[in-house]
């Protein structure tokens, strides 16, 4: 519902197992995860630990996967809002969502914050100002701004937040002290592929002649989440088929499905 923007269940069971390929992403993230575990190894040095790191990259990339999974390693509480959850919002209540979120958020500390399309609420100020809506996606940007500056960087809250379009952010957030690191995500090669299939085919029952090699090579362009459409799509057809394995066939139906999924969207897009 509308009312309730983050998540009140703050458990997170993702850790970086369930998160294939992204190797160099991994690595920047592994950071984060000794900051939340380790604060003091950096403040006694008089090191300043970042409170934010800002994930870039194309949708279904697993920016969201990646960001629950530094919760799940680090063993602290996930909260997360959407920033398309704001467009609709009455006057005041954005900017006041986000100051809840980071009381609650301190009150849990350490733990991770998360907002997912950062750029429904951050873009750059100034553009397309006819409605009053822009003037409610402002409070709710510049409270949370606030926000970034309020805290100390010792208070063991770090915010990741997600976007496809950095480019487009108000520089504010991309300044020292608040989202000054950046992640990138990007679509996965063959290689990284093949272990999406793995991870996304554990659970499900196949038979020989279905094989990771083949079905990355038959997936140029698909991202993680359209891999994992390709794994569920080609069970629901072989159930539908009435069978009691998945063979090739099925998932090269489901293949073919989901590009004309792909196809349709970009349709839509141009
Ligand atoms: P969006 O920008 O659309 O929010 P996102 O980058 O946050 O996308 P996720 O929500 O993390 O993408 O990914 C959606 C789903 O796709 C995941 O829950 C997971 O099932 C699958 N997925 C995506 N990337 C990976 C990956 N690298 N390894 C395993 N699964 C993945």
């Amino acid at each position: 519902s509308k009312a309730q923007l983050f998540d009140k269940d703050t458990h997170v069971s993702i850790n970086f197992n369930d998160v294939a390929g992204l190797e160099e992403a991994k690595v920047e993230i592994m950071e984060i995860v000794d900051f939340l575990k380790n604060p003091k190894k950096y403040t006694t040095l008089g090191g300043k630990i970042p409170k934010g790191a800002l994930l870039v990259g194309p949708p279904g990339t697993g920016k969201t996967l990646l960001a629950k999974a530094v919760a799940g390693e680090a063993k602290v509480p996930f909260f997360s809002l959407s920033g398309s959850d704001f467009v609709e919002m009455f006057v005041g209540v954005g900017a006041s969502r986000v100051r809840d979120l980071f009381k609650q958020a301190k009150e849990k500390a350490p733990c991770i914050i998360f907002i997912d399309e950062i750029d429904a609420i951050g873009r750059a100020r100034g553009r397309n100002q006819i409605t009053g809506a822009n003037d409610e996606r402002e409070n709710t940007l510049n409270q949370l701004l606030t926000e970034m500056d309020g805290f100390a960087t010792n208070a063991g809250v770090i915010i990741l937040a997600a976007t496809n379009r950095a480019d487009i952010l108000d520089r504010a957030l991309l300044r020292a002290g608040r989202f000054d690191r950046q992640i990138h995500v990007e679509l996965p090669d063959l290689e990284e592929r093949k272990a999406i299939f793995k991870v996304h085919m554990k659970p499900l029952k196949f038979d020989e002649s279905v094989g990771v090699d083949f079905l990355s090579k038959q997936t140029p362009g698909f991202s993680g989440a359209d891999i994992a459409n390709v794994c569920n799509e080609a069970a629901l057809i072989a159930a539908r088929r009435n069978k009691t394995e998945i063979s090739k066939q099925d998932f090269m139906d489901a293949i073919d499905r989901i590009i004309g999924g792909l196809e349709k969207r970009n349709k839509i897009i141009s």
